[in-house]
């Protein structure tokens, strides 16, 4: 048996010590307000136990980490379809990059950098009645966790400062590859990002990511293929320019979020959620990155 609590316990002694914590990301205003010394880091494993250190029960914008959920919504939706508008290369390019500048026929490289997301936005806008009611509703299933909820000031504030996702979605508009209006889009869009969550509910929330499709009730959301493909994705391309560098250091698909949030998982074995609100160059979380390095490296458990 792995003590994982004693692993967790270093992990968050060493992240206080750390001095030089990384910046926060002060694009969108709101998000600059956080206080850049909250750490916290919470695994669960396939036996649903629970370890946790820090600041896990702090709630915090999920941004990006949304994209897996929007993500494994569509393909519940829609199916292998959605490969028809969005591709599953990684991209080697910051997350905002308008990557679709370089491409004829207006398909994003995947569905995790911004302008692929938001194709996914546009798919989640078209098939669901009710758009932002019906995604929140599945992810506190999924979370099984009624509590979680939008951050409407950190959407707002997203909305009067996203020039450049205003720019991928008209673009994407002029490509064709986006059948809603460019404000509903983006309006979900920014609601997805704006989720506001802790440590413990994401991980709670990504459990189904490491058993086969299946929620903590064992529940069935997503089919062995698909949650193949969503791993996949997550290794590739979750991590935009670094994803290279995560799968080198820590070795675990996961995903980050410019709010300092990241979740990684072995399948079978743990899901992990790590949040340090100051970033890297990159845009991922300076110490969250330390932390799961060093939680692959002292328990020897990565995907390699
Ligand atoms: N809402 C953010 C944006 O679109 C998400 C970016 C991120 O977390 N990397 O810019």
């Amino acid at each position: 048996m792995i003590d994982y609590q004693s692993v967790l316990n270093a992990i968050n002694e060493a992240a206080s010590k750390e001095k030089e914590r990384g910046k926060i990301a002060d694009y969108i205003p709101e998000l600059a307000k956080v206080d850049v010394n909250n750490f916290g880091i919470h695994l669960i494993d396939n036996h649903q136990n629970n370890f946790f250190a820090g600041d896990s029960n702090e709630l915090f914008s999920i941004q990006s980490i949304s994209k897996v959920l929007t993500l494994s919504m569509a393909l519940g939706l829609i199916g292998e379809d959605v490969w028809k508008r969005v591709d599953v290369e990684p991209s080697g390019d910051p997350f905002n990059h308008l990557s679709l500048l370089e491409l004829e026929n207006g398909i994003p490289r995947n569905p995790l950098i911004n302008p692929g997301a938001i194709v996914i936005a546009d798919i989640l806008v078209s098939q669901l009645k009710n758009p932002k009611e019906d995604f929140l509703s599945f992810v506190r299933q999924i979370a099984n966790d009624d509590t979680i909820d939008y951050d409407e000031t950190v959407a707002l504030s997203e909305k009067k400062t996203g020039f450049r996702n205003f720019a991928a979605a008209n673009l994407l508009k002029s490509y064709k590859n986006l059948n809603n209006d460019v404000d509903a889009v983006l309006d979900f869009y920014f609601h997805q990002c704006s989720l506001s969550m802790n440590c413990e509910q994401l991980t709670h929330a990504f459990y189904m990511f490491m058993n086969h499709g299946k929620c903590r009730k064992n529940k069935a959301y997503l089919t062995l293929s698909q949650v193949k493909r969503i791993n996949a994705i997550m290794l590739t391309c979750g991590f935009y320019d670094e994803a290279g560098e995560f799968a080198f250091e820590v070795g675990l698909p996961g995903k980050s979020g410019v709010g300092g949030g990241i979740v990684a998982l072995l399948p079978n074995k743990f899901c992990v959620a790590t949040w340090s609100p100051g970033l890297n160059p990159k845009g991922n979380s300076k110490l969250g990155m330390l932390a799961l390095e060093k939680l692959t490296t002292e328990t020897e458990l990565s995907i390699f």
